[in-house]
């Protein structure tokens, strides 16, 4: 376990990683929502070990987690909604008590651990997590049946079962 050199997370499985020429080790959040090449992968000895019984409850909680999605224009939204409270980044991280250096780089689009992201999203009155859009509603969408109501939809929907 360490701390990711990029997002800051401690006590997080690290893997060297090459950004742009420079060697980090960050977490594999970090790896996939940056779509960074990983130099070197370390199995972690202590998950191969451990019980598989004592682990699914925190193995299903995480993966519940990760189905959410965050907005790809995150950084935006925080920055906008900041700058529409008035708050210079300095300011939002005395209020949240985060570091200047945290909330300057989730602005530039660097992807904060979860409980950051949500402290965010919670003094800005915003949602930095995107909706998931269902089959159904794509397919209403689509040119061939845009003349259908969600009425007409919902009935050819049901013929079907
Ligand atoms: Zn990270």
């Amino acid at each position: 376990m360490a701390t990711c050199e990029m997002c800051g997370t401690d006590r997080v499985t690290t893997f060297l990683s090459e950004i742009s020429g420079a060697r980090l080790r960050c977490c594999s959040r970090c790896i996939e929502s940056n779509n960074l090449t990983v130099l070197e992968r370390r199995v972690p000895s202590q998950t191969v070990t451990r019980p598989v019984s004592s682990k699914t409850k925190t193995y299903t909680k995480n993966i519940g987690k990760m189905e959410k999605e965050v907005a790809r224009d995150f950084h935006i939204r925080i920055k906008n909604a900041r700058e529409g409270k008035g708050w210079s980044a300095r300011e939002m991280g005395k209020r949240l008590n985060l570091r200047l250096n945290d909330i300057q780089k989730t602005e530039a689009g660097v992807r904060p651990a979860d409980n950051i992201l949500e402290k965010i999203a919670k003094a800005l009155d915003i949602s930095l997590f995107e909706e998931n859009v269902s089959e159904p509603e794509r397919t209403i969408k689509t040119p061939s049946s845009r003349s259908m109501t969600i009425g007409d939809a919902l009935d050819e929907f049901l013929a079907k079962e």
